[in-house]
């Protein structure tokens, strides 16, 4: 039973393609998201099938593997059963031999969700929708606005931790005010839109070292992106932001449109998985696995990607395809009683992409930035695409997209806009404030 077809688990299945098993792959959704995407989705760039295509269709020619649309709610590690609830409501049990467990990672508001409906993040596929609405639907409440400030507050976007996704956001935004939607608007000029950039850290992009980073915080000066260093977002609601400086100071932000980019948690199946074997968590909830990447006590059950902790890798796309592609293996060999080995990881580098022509990527040492980077991006990104029915069908809308200014998927209705009294909701109804509990931005990926 592999649980979760995200990187990991899809990797995994895949794997075991030509091997004498059967695999049952259960997912509670019925696609495999393509999550560095998401962003484009966000911004209107690719479609929702173009980058979570569905799992069955990814698997059909894989005749051993069966998929299975369920939520995952427990393990009994002793029975070896996976308990997982039928979307009529019955939990039911999942025999396996082998368990391959990557359930990937959520987004985490530092233990104040109540920020959460107003500043939504983008882990999933509804969560890229919630923020393509907001992003759009506020250009639009701003068109319609009555006065300066509200069209200015309509106006501003505030992104929330600036690791790769709240880069990739900020620059994405601006770049969709200075080109796709220049033209567009009569009673306003979309160029004029603000993007805060905030970060508990001083530059952007942190973990690509200073050099990547200081020219990553120079491309988005470039692009109109104010970024913000050393804060903590201490509040958010439908109007703006608190944010807390070094110095401890206490400043009030307007912005109607907060995009949260700063924080993760892993999959609760890796507490689930814990309380079951033992295991310890991390502070982001991920599971500690042996150097083979299965439970202590359990040799049987594999933890992948996201979720599982290991030699403080960090929970990127990469590492997720490897341990499950390890983890894969580690069965194969098994059955063929060949000796079988840790799990280790070889590092590609990293890569974030800032805005049309320009990105930064730190591959196995090499540094590059601007414009070989984003080509190198482009490479790498049409290379591992899952979903589009060719590659040669991703160059050309990717074409369309950066040679040209338009974007085409970008459909709303006016239930979609974000509304004056907050996300959601109607008109004229009041928000209540969440409390002011600390949160941290970090440089979330
Ligand atoms: C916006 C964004 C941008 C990113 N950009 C990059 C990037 O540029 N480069 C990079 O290397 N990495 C990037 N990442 C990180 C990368 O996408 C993840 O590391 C990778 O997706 C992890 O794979 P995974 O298989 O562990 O988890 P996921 O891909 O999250 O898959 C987990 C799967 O488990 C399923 N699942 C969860 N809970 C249950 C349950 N209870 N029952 C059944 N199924 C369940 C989910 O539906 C999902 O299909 C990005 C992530 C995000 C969110």
């Amino acid at each position: 039973v592999i649980v979760g077809g995200g990187f990991a688990g899809l990797f995994a299945a895949r794997w075991l393609k030509r091997a004498p098993v059967e695999v049952t792959l259960v997912d509670r959704s019925a696609n495999h998201v393509f999550q560095p995407l998401l962003y484009q989705y966000a911004t209107g760039i690719v479609s929702e099938g173009q980058i979570a295509p569905p799992l069955r269709q990814v698997l059909a020619s894989q005749e051993n593997c069966r998929v299975l649309l369920m939520e995952v709610t427990g393990f009994d590690l002793e029975r070896r059963a996976v308990l997982a609830r039928h979307p009529d409501g019955p939990i039911t049990e999942l025999r396996y031999d082998s368990l391959i467990v990557g359930a990937g990672a959520g987004q985490s508001y530092f233990g104040n969700d109540a920020i959460a409906p107003f500043a939504p993040g983008m882990k999933t596929i509804d969560g890229a929708l919630e923020i393509r609405r907001r992003v759009f639907g506020a250009f639009e409440m701003a068109e319609l606005a009555s006065g300066r400030e509200e069209r200015s507050a309509w106006l501003t976007f505030a992104v929330v931790g600036a690791g790769p996704t709240g880069v990739e956001l900020a620059g994405q935004i601006r770049e969709l005010a200075m080109r796709t939607l220049r033209d567009e608007f009569r009673a306003i000029d979309p160029e004029l839109c603000q993007v805060l950039l905030l970060d508990g850290g001083a530059e952007p992009l942190a973990t690509f070292g200073d050099k990547l980073s200081g020219r990553a915080a120079g491309t988005l000066r470039d692009l109109g992106v104010d970024f913000h260093p050393h804060c903590m977002v201490t509040s958010v609601d439908a109007a703006g932001l608190e944010v807390k400086g070094k110095d401890g100071t206490v400043q009030r932000l307007p912005a109607r449109t907060v995009i949260w980019a700063a924080g993760v948690q892993a999959s609760p199946l890796a507490r689930a998985l814990a309380d079951a074997s033992g295991a310890e968590l991390d502070r982001q909830g991920r599971i500690k696995v042996e150097p083979d990447c299965t439970l202590p006590g359990h040799p049987e059950v594999f933890a992948v990607g996201d979720m599982m902790h290991l030699n403080d890798l960090p929970g990127v796309a990469e590492v997720a395809m490897q341990t499950g592609l390890h983890a894969a293996n580690t069965i194969k060999r098994r059955m063929l009683a060949q000796p079988t080995r840790n799990f280790r990881y070889l590092d590609l580098g990293s890569m974030a992409y800032i805005a049309r022509g320009r990105a930064v990527v730190d591959f196995r040492g090499i540094k590059l930035t601007g414009f070989p980077a984003w080509l190198m991006w482009l490479f790498i990104h049409i290379t591992f695409l899952t979903g589009f029915t060719s590659r040669l069908g991703a160059l050309l809308l990717w074409f369309g997209a950066f040679a040209g200014r338009r974007r085409g998927q970008r459909a709303i209705v006016v239930e979609d806009v974000p509304r004056t009294a907050g996300p959601g909701a109607p008109a004229d109804a009041e928000q209540p404030a969440p409390p002011p509990t600390p949160a941290t931005p970090g440089s979330g990926s």
